[in-house]
């Protein structure tokens, strides 16, 4: 579990600006909610027979013994929120959320304990014009960040009468090479034999990559339904790759999955992963609702935006207001709330805990702002302020104090107009 630091965070504020933008321009709604769930909601939607239910949930009781889990995950809470507030009875819904998850797995970059996700569903949507405004949302963020290293794959898992009988065939084929399958890979095969093909054990990877696969079991609807799914991509210039060995690690998926892969990021190259959960709300004890979303990992977002140049806008401050003589902080405070009434985004300190001028001025070098604005008796006096640029190191000049704002103004536009927009 990490801390997020200054200066990392405005990356992260910034990243999530752009994400949180983009989604509402398709008209996406926030929803906020809770972190903890009852462990039956995650239990019945993940399922019983996956990584995250049997290892990797922070579970525990509560003080009137009730089971309690930290959300490892958005889709069912989102699920569960939708049918106990009745927002799935004859309306649809698309929605957004963003938070903490938290998975015990094995720490490593790019996979850690508390992690956050951005989450967009559609619910209450059946067709594949859906499935590809989704992908075409998220190819959205990648292109108007500058992030190409990411491809995107996609595969049909079929309903779910499809999925029982090319468990059938996969149970075969995997009884067949049982004396080679680890483990994990043993129970599974009675449970959940699915799940064996997103096993990440390296000596699982050539009998999975001869398994047979479940798009040459599809039925008739699903294949269709993909068929228009890739027509959608393909006019849209949304290029891709259908992978059939792609399974994605939660039970509750059918029909359309889709995930968008890195090799700039070593081996958690997942950066966006969804799909279709058909069944789930029903499952869940709502009525059968078709539905489709995907989740972001923001890490993995943040260093691979890092990874391809990318540049956060500079969130060091314009001004640093340095007070000395009686009066002076008074003055000051007063001009700095003026200064953040009339200056949109400005961004201005004023020195606290007193010293000298000239310490004063060294705290001002350090804060890294743009200008200092110089309040002594003189100033004081005369009614002005004086402005002396920190970084371009021009002339100290003094201003009118009715006059600071809009100078000030003009003169941040001159002195950093390309660092202000953030596109250096
Ligand atoms: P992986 O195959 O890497 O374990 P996953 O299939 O478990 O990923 P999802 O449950 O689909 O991932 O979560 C969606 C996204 O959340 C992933 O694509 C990834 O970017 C991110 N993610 C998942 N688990 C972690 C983690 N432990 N730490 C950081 N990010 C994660
Ligand atoms: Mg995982």
């Amino acid at each position: 579990m990490n801390d997020i630091l200054p200066g990392v965070s405005a990356t992260w504020q910034y990243l999530e600006g752009v994400v949180r933008e983009i989604v509402t321009s398709y008209g996406y709604d926030e929803i906020r909610l809770p972190l903890l769930e009852q462990t039956e909601l995650f239990k019945r939607s993940i399922g019983e027979v996956t990584d995250i239910v049997e290892k990797e949930m922070y579970t525990f009781e509560d003080r009137g013994g009730e089971s309690l889990t930290l959300r490892p995950e958005a889709t069912a809470g989102m699920v569960r929120a939708g049918i106990s507030n009745g927002l799935l009875h004859n309306q649809r819904q698309k929605l957004w959320t963003a938070g903490p998850m938290f998975r015990r797995e094995r720490p490593q970059r790019g996979r850690y304990r508390q992690f956050h996700q951005f989450d967009v569903e559609a619910l209450g949507f059946d067709g594949p014009d859906v499935d590809a405004e989704l992908i075409i949302m998220s190819s959205r963020i990648w292109s108007r960040l500058g992030i190409s290293r990411l491809r995107l794959e996609i595969n049909s898992l079929g309903t779910s009468a499809a999925r029982a009988r090319y468990r059938e065939t996969l149970v075969e084929y995997f009884s067949n090479v049982k004396d080679q399958l680890d483990r994990d890979s043993i129970r599974r095969l009675d449970q959940n034999p699915l799940r064996i093909l997103d096993s990440k054990n390296p000596e699982m990877q050539p009998l999975i990559e001869a398994a047979p696969v479940m798009l040459d079991h599809l039925d008739a609807e699903s294949s269709e339904h993909f068929d228009a799914l890739r027509e959608l991509l393909d006019a849209a210039g949304v290029a891709y790759s259908v992978n059939p060995r792609l399974v994605r690690g939660l039970d509750y998926y059918s029909r359309t999955v889709f995930e968008w892969v890195t090799d700039a990021l070593g081996s958690q190259g997942a950066v966006c992963s969804g799909g279709r959960y058909d069944g789930l709300v029903e499952r869940l004890g709502g009525r059968p609702t078709p539905a489709i979303g995907w989740a972001m990992g923001i890490e993995r977002f943040v260093d691979l935006y890092e990874a391809c140049g990318g540049k956060t806008p500079d969130a060091v401050a314009d001004a640093y207001v340095v007070a000395v003589g009686d009066g002076a902080l008074v003055e000051a405070f007063a001009m700095a709330e003026d200064l953040r009434d009339r200056i949109p985004d400005v961004r201005v300190e004023v020195n606290l805990g007193g010293g000298s001028f000239k310490s004063q001025l060294k705290r001002a070098d350090r804060s890294n702002a743009t200008f200092a604005l110089i309040l002594g008796e003189q100033e004081i006096e005369g009614h002005s302020v004086g402005v002396k640029p920190l970084r371009s190191g021009g002339e100290q000049i003094s201003v009118p104090r009715d006059e600071l704002a809009t100078t000030l103004g003009t003169l941040m536009a001159n002195e950093a107009p390309a660092e202000r927009r953030g596109d250096e």
